[in-house]
Parts: C-alpha cells; structure tokens; sequence
C-alpha cells in the first residue's frame, strides 16, 4: 500500500508538471530525490530486512526532502523577481536547503531519524550537529584558486547569501560556480523591470547559487559509494565533486533549466 501510494504520488506530480513551471521543478526534485533516497537506503537495508523494503522507506524520506529543496528555490526565485537580493530569504532558503540536505542524505543512509548529522554548509566550512566544524576540501581549493587568480572577495554580497562571492574580470560569462564558491562578472548588466533599469547581478547571484545547491543535493549520490569504500573509518563525504560531474554532464540542460528558472526569473 505504501508503495502503491508513493508510485501514484510520483506519477501525478510527473503529470501536474506539465501544467506549471513551478510544479514541474518542484516534481523534478521530489522524483529524483525519492530516487536517489530509495536506491541509497536499498543499498544500506539492514540485514533483516530486504532490499525492496529499505527502498520504498527511503524514497518517501527522499520525496520528503525533495519537497523541501524545491521550497528553498522557491525562495530564491521570489527575490529574481524582484531583481533583488534580500539576506533574510537568502539565509532562510539556504537554512531550509540545509534542512533537505540533511534528510536526503539521512535517507540515502537508511537511518531512522530525518534530522540526524544536520549539517549546513557555509563556503568551504561545514557545521554539523555530529562534529562541530568540517573543512570541505573542494570547496576551499576552489576558494583559493579564485582568490589567487585574482577574483576580489566580495564581503557584503557574500554576508548576504551566505556564500562567498568573487568578482572577476574577464569572465566569459555572467558568473560561475566552483563547489561552494560564486564568481560574477566584475561588469555591470542592467534590466528593465517596471519601467526601471535594474542591476542584473542579483539574478546572476540567485542563478549561481541555485547551482550551488544542485550541487549539494546530488552530491549525496556518493553515499552510495561509502559501503565499498575501504576506509571504513572515514566519514561518509558528500561533497565529492566525482559523481555529481558524471550527473551533471548527463543533465547540464536540466540544470542549465532550473537555475534560469529560479535564479533568472525566466
Ligand atoms: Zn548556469
């Protein structure tokens, strides 16, 4: 019954899609977060229990979570329409996006409780209930390769969103995102909104920071990997960039999409 309820859950949020952008992101991310939760906790079952069993537990604490992440979007969406930029929704999405993280990967781990080993990502730290701070390795290599190739360290745009933003020149494009890291052209783009010209960069930002999150969400693909990983003593990361490349290159549209529909008001 309980799997009969989530595989009519999924397929009316697949159909409803179609109708509404925002339900079609919002369905994207509960699918495929159920996906990823069912397969990671079918992976990690107990041993008295079966695989099928695990799966369908995980892919509802999945859908959880991935209803979650797509109202931390939301979030982000509600300021690139206002072509603005405001710290208390930057935070309060990212505090929320924390929130789904952590479910998704307490999921994929077939643990019992959805909050355990909450962890936020702030830049290249990580603060978690389990172990105060955490270095993410990538993420700080990347904000120091930025710094010493001349990005400048933006402090009040990084204050606001709660990661850190980089200006650089030369840059091919409106920003970029490196790991936990933004980088945003040092040029100035503006837009007509209600018949005002309006700063493009806080939709570069909310663009790039949507990506950021993607990155954290399908990150937790790599749980998968820790039961063969021989280091057993090592915490289960979930910040490997590996696995979300070979994702990412398989869904660059998709993402491409989704951060111009949140962060760009497309
Ligand atoms: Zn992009």
């Amino acid at each position: 019954m309980k799997t009969l309820t989530l595989i009519l859950a999924l397929v009316i949020s697949v159909n409803m899609s179609a109708q509404n952008d925002h339900i079609k992101y919002a369905a994207f991310n509960i699918v495929s977060s159920s996906i990823i939760g069912g397969i990671g906790s079918g992976i990690h079952h107990k041993e008295n229990e079966s695989f099928g069993k695990a799966f369908v537990n995980g892919a509802w604490k999945g859908a959880i979570s991935g209803s979650i992440n797509s109202v931390s979007k939301e979030m982000l969406r509600i300021q690139s329409e206002r072509y603005d930029l405001d710290w208390r929704l930057c935070w309060g999405s990212k505090i929320v996006n924390s929130v789904s993280n952590t479910m998704l990967y307490n999921a994929t781990m077939n643990e019992s409780s959805l909050l355990k080993h909450y962890s936020i990502d702030i830049g290249f730290i990580r603060l978690s209930t389990d172990y105060t701070v955490q270095i993410e390795p990538i993420s700080l290599a990347c904000f120091t390769g930025i710094f010493f190739s001349g990005g400048k360290f933006d402090v009040s745009k990084s204050l606001t969103i709660g990661t850190p933003v980089f200006l650089q020149q030369m840059l091919s494009t409106y920003g970029k995102t490196y790991a936990n890291n933004i980088t945003i052209n040092n040029q100035q783009y503006y837009v007509r909104h209600n018949g005002k010209l309006l700063s493009y960069t806080p939709n570069v930002i909310l663009h790039e920071l949507t990506h950021t999150y993607q990155r954290l969400q399908y990150s937790s693909i790599n749980n998968f990997l820790t039961i063969y990983n021989k280091y057993e003593n090592i915490k289960p990361i979930h910040n490997d960039l590996s696995s979300f490349d070979i994702l990412y290159l398989l869904n660059k549209t998709y993402f491409e999409n989704e951060a111009m529909f949140y962060g760009n008001n497309n």
